[in-house]
C-alpha cells in the first residue's frame, strides 16, 4: 500500500518513549529500517526488540542530541547498519513549563540546548550525507506552540518558533531534492510532562493530557505521510490537535 516507505532508512532522535517510540514502531510496521536514538538505552533496547520479534528491521544507538560528536555518530551507526540514511526525524524535546517570574534559567538553558541545538546538531550530522546523494528529508517535531504563545510556555514556544525558523531556512538553502518537512502536535499522550519541575504545573499538565490527547500514533501517521509522497513533493507543514482543542 505504501511502497516508497518500504526500505527507506530512518533514524529517529528521542524514540525512547512518546511520539519517538510510535514514530519508530509505526515506520517499521510499513517496512522502513528504523534508526533509534535516545539517553535511555534500556527503554531502547526494549522497544527494539518488540519491533524486531514482529519482523522489523532495527537498530539503536545511545544518543544525547546536545552533543554534536554524539549526533554525528548517530549518524554514522545508521549509515553503518543499513548502508545509508533516508530520513531524519529531529524529534527529541523537552518541555518544563514555568513562568517566567519563576526564574528557572537552568531549564531555559536546557530547552534551548534540547529543542533548539538540538535539531541543529542533527542537521549538521545528516545534511552532508544528504547532499552526497541529492537526496534525503528531514522531519521536524515542533508543536502547536511553534506558532503560537501562552503563559508557562513562552520558553518552551521560543524554541519551537525557532525550530520552525530553522526549517524554513533549511528548506530554501538546501538543493531541490531534499525535502524539509515540519509536524506540529498538539495534545498527544507521552511522558512530556514528566520535565515539568513545579509541581501545581504538572498536575495541570497531567489533568489536561488524561481527558484531552490523542496517541501518539497519530502523529506517527503525519509522519508517515510525508514520507511517502512522491520525492518531488515535499509538505512542508502538518499541524495535527486533538479535534477538541481549541
Ligand atoms: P516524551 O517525553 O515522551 O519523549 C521525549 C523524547 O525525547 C524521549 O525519548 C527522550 O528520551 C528524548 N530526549 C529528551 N532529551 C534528550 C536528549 N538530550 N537527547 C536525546 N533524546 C532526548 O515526549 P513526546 O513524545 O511528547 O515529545 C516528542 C516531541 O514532541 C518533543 O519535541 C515535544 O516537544 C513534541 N511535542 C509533544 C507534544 C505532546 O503533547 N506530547 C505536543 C507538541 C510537541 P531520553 O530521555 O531517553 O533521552
Amino acid at each position: 500500500q505504501y511502497p516508497s516507505i518500504r526500505d527507506k532508512v530512518v533514524a529517529i532522535s528521542g524514540a525512547s518513549s512518546g511520539i519517538g517510540e510510535a514514530i519508530a514502531r509505526h515506520l517499521a510496521k510499513k517496512g522502513a529500517k528504523v534508526v533509534l536514538g535516545a539517553r535511555r538505552t534500556e527503554k531502547l533496547k526494549s522497544i527494539e526488540a518488540e519491533i524486531a520479534a514482529e519482523g522489523g528491521q532495527v537498530a539503536v544507538v545511545a544518543l544525547d542530541v546536545t552533543s554534536l560528536d554524539n549526533f554525528r555518530e548517530f549518524i554514522a551507526v545508521a549509515e553503518q547498519s543499513f548502508g545509508g540514511i533516508d530520513v531524519l526525524v529531529n524529534n527529541a524535546g523537552i518541555m518544563p513549563l514555568s513562568m517566567i517570574n519563576s526564574y528557572k534559567t537552568d531549564e531555559w538553558n536546557q530547552m534551548i540546548d534540547v529543542n533548539i541545538k538540538g535539531v541543529l546538531n542533527g542537521i549538521a550530522s545528516a545534511l552532508p550525507s544528504f547532499e552526497r546523494k541529492n537526496s534525503g528529508q528531514f522531519i521536524n517535531i515542533t508543536s502547536v506552540g511553534d506558532r503560537w504563545v501562552g503563559p508557562t510556555s513562552t520558553v518552551y514556544s521560543a524554541t519551537k518558533f525557532a525550530v520552525r525558523a530553522i526549517s524554513e531556512g533549511l528548506r530554501q538553502e538546501v538543493s531541490n531534492h531534499i525535502r524539509v518537512t515540519i509536524v506540529a502536535p498538539g495534545a498527544t499522550e507521552s511522558e512530556l510532562s514528566n520535565s515539568i519541575s513545579d509541581p501545581a504545573l504538572k498536575k495541570m499538565a497531567d489533568e489536561q493530557f488524561r481527558s484531552d490527547t490523542i496517541p501518539a500514533e497519530a502523529i506517527a501517521r503525519a509522519v508517515a505521510f510525508a514520507i511517502e509522497q512522491p520525492e518531488d513533493v515535499d509538505v512542508n507543514e502538518l499541524v495535527v490537535r486533538p479535534t477538541a482543542q481549541k
